[in-house]
């Protein structure tokens, strides 16, 4: 592994199917411990600098994240922050987008690199994408430029030969080893004989601080708005006395039903001073609420742009704003602010 100088890197493992196993009983991948997974790459023995582990207990698969997890890695992090030039986080595939997002805004002030990367095949098995983004991953957590700061000072998901700015990303594929897109901002890095990284698109280190917010506030719902959605279910999550916050997955730049019914439910929602964000289903693109009729209502009404970002990283953007205020008129203001590139700006 290329270094030019000693690093120190520690890789949390949380679980997932980097690290499983198939049980011989009901043959389903099951997690097996750290140690197993490094006695499958003996390439890692050949890393130049210092190399810990910390592993969770339990290892879960991701589909059991929560947010205790979030506070968990960020509480970890912080503690061994002086310790280590960057930080690799093995978890699974599933969730690791709501989670590189939740991260983004939790650490604040970065100026090491938080990779996290997973694999699609577990890492015992022949064809496995495991080995591969477990030695790219680490390369990137230790890799400093010529003046010893750290090349990508950012919480950012390596997959796939990509590195992805974190709360860029949403899973894509549940088969093929490019499981993770970031649609609308481009890669970090990109892993061929040698990891060349595209400089000008990468956060610079932060000057205010390294600083941890574990505080989340979760009362967040998200509605996919679909042809056939009915008054019931619209009212049941946007009125909802436990929700504070609603992601509306809307269609194209932010189109929505323009039927009275609908319109006024939104209408009641935000009178009650609930925060409603505007999100696209689409992959690609951003909200654009002046564009159509249907948009423009809903910004009359006060439903707030979600821009370009992806529903991951807002609802990681939404735990974290109101876990700081109780004021959903601040909250509404910073959504529509890039806090870690999320959107553009
Ligand atoms: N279910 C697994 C997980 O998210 C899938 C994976 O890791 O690829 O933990």
């Amino acid at each position: 592994m290329e270094q030019k100088e000693r690093s120190s890197v520690l890789i949390i493992y949380t679980g997932g199917t980097i690290g499983m196993k198939e049980d011989p009983v009901d043959q389903t991948l099951k997690p097996f411990d750290f140690s197993q997974i490094m006695d499958e790459v003996p390439e890692m023995a050949k890393f130049a600098g210092r190399l810990d582990s910390y592993t969770f207990d339990p290892i879960i698969d991701s589909s059991d994240v929560e947010p205790r997890l979030w506070q968990a890695l960020a509480t970890l992090i912080r503690d061994r922050y002086d310790d280590y030039d960057g930080f690799v986080i093995l978890h699974g595939t599933d969730t690791m987008s709501f989670s590189a997002s939740a991260l983004s805004f939790m650490l604040n002030g970065l100026t090491k690199p938080v990779i996290f990367t997973g694999s699609q095949l577990p890492i015992g098995r022949p064809r496995t994408d495991g080995k591969e983004n477990l030695i790219s991953a680490v390369e990137i957590a230790a890799a400093k430029k010529p003046d010893g700061s750290a090349m990508v000072p950012e919480v950012c998901i390596y997959f796939g030969s990509k590195l992805l700015r974190g709360n860029r990303t949403t899973k894509i594929n549940s088969e093929y080893f490019n499981a993770f897109r970031s649609p609308n901002y481009p890669p970090l890095a990109e892993a061929g004989i040698t990891i060349r990284y595209n400089l000008p698109v990468i956060a610079q280190p932060s000057a205010e601080g390294f600083s941890v917010h574990t505080e989340l506030d979760t009362r967040v719902s998200i509605l996919k708005i679909h042809p056939g959605i009915t008054p019931q279910v619209v009212r049941n999550i946007l009125l909802g006395a436990e929700t504070r916050a609603v992601i509306l997955e809307t269609y194209g730049a932010g189109n929505a039903p323009s039927a009275f019914w609908f319109l006024d439910i939104v209408n009641e929602a935000c009178q009650m001073g609930k925060i409603l964000v505007n999100v696209t289903q689409c992959l690609q693109g951003t909200v654009n609420m002046d564009i159509y009729a249907t948009g423009k209502r809903l910004k009359e009404l006060g439903v707030v742009s979600g821009y370009d970002a992806t529903t991951e990283s807002i609802l990681g953007k939404l735990f974290f704003l109101m876990g700081i205020s109780k004021d959903n008129d601040w909250v509404k203001k910073r959504l529509c602010e890039s806090l870690k590139g999320e959107i553009s700006k």
